[in-house]
């Protein structure tokens, strides 16, 4: 086996190395940073060169080293790769080959280019460790197009009547997503320090963001009429949200594709939008690596190995430690991020 799976994570035995392990080990190689993929407490981290400051950001003092995509690395007997997985800035599917014979393990991933992460590209692989976040033929995205048009028009919509639109997002990766399709013409923008925390490391390594207010204590909310918020959704209806006053609230998240968990959250709007790849996108990518034999790791699991295998792939589901994309408090992985 090219990779086994552990009790520590994803192990490569010809490397000695882990990927995005969750249990302290000796080398761990990490796919972007989020919470559940880069963690505490491993002796040597190797990740992208866009990856790392978010990284350090969060993990502080750690032995951390980069490379560019694409660069082959010989770690004991194999050779390692990284290719952009085109979820959040940074991010890498990683690629080893041993003897010839080559997995994939994708991370998180998602095919729709955001024009914030590098594209997505596809590799050629025997096997190939996916995702399924959203695993459902019920999940397809909107054009970032459309995306950008509804937001823009409930943004001026909510403007109009004298209110504040405040918006829950993922501090890393879809507020900056959605930052640069947001229209600075109809009002302020405003963050949410989780955000903000997000938007300085970006900004520090050379990426273009519009420009933000970052609401403190001493903020005059008063003073920024007509502004949207972007904010973790866990802040949303929290003691933080009231000095907006009147406010229309929206989720953006591939959750809103579900009428059930809108009703639930009790939000004004919901835009259907993730980091993830829908199902077509999930299709797409498993059959442009032309592999034959695809781990299942994270989502709706069952399902979508089910289907895959009913595709004619040796399909599997591999238990891991990895999280999907939630809306519920605690478990953003970007918002751990940053406090
Ligand atoms: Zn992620
Ligand atoms: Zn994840």
């Amino acid at each position: 086996m090219v990779l086994e799976f552990r009790d520590a994570g994803i192990y490569c035995p010809a490397a000695d190395a882990y990927i995005d392990p969750w249990r302290p080990v000796d080398r761990a190689l990490i796919t972007h940073g989020h919470s559940d993929h880069a963690r505490w407490g491993h002796k040597s981290y190797l990740c992208t060169q866009a990856a790392a400051p978010v990284i350090r950001h969060r993990l502080g003092n750690i032995h951390l080293e980069t490379t560019a995509y694409g660069t082959t690395h010989q770690i004991g007997d194999a050779r390692i790769s990284f290719h952009p997985a085109g979820h959040v800035p940074g991010s890498a599917q990683i690629r080893v080959e041993v003897k010839g014979e080559v997995w994939v393990a994708s991370g998180d991933y998602k095919t729709v280019d955001d024009g914030l992460s590098e594209a997505f590209e596809p590799v050629r692989c025997h096997s190939f460790i996916t995702e399924s976040t959203f695993g459902l033929p019920i999940y397809s995205w909107p054009d970032q197009k459309t995306l950008a048009s509804e937001l823009n028009t409930w943004w001026a919509e909510t403007a109009a009547k004298g209110q504040t639109a405040v918006l829950g997002v993922y501090a890393l990766g879809k507020a900056q997503r959605i930052l640069r399709l947001l229209e600075p013409a109809i009002g302020p923008i405003l963050t949410h320090g989780a955000v903000e925390a997000t938007n300085d490391v970006l900004r520090g390594q050379g990426i273009p963001l519009p420009d933000t207010i970052h609401v403190t204590a001493d903020t005059d909310v008063k003073a920024h009429k007509g502004g949207i918020v972007l904010a973790p959704p866990s802040a949303l209806g929290s003691a933080w949200m009231r000095k907006f006053g009147v406010v229309s609230t929206g989720f953006a998240s591939g959750w809103m594709r579900l009428r059930g968990v809108r009703r639930r959250r009790a939000a004004d709007r919901g835009f259907v939008v993730s980091d993830h790849a829908d199902w077509d996108g999930l299709n797409a990518a498993i059959k442009a690596t032309g592999a034959d034999r695809v781990f299942v790791t994270h989502g709706y699991t069952s399902q979508f190995s089910r289907w895959l295998s009913e595709q004619g792939y040796d399909a599997g589901i591999v238990q891991t430690e990895f999280g999907g994309e939630s809306l519920d408090e605690g478990t953003d992985p970007s918002v751990e991020a940053v406090q």
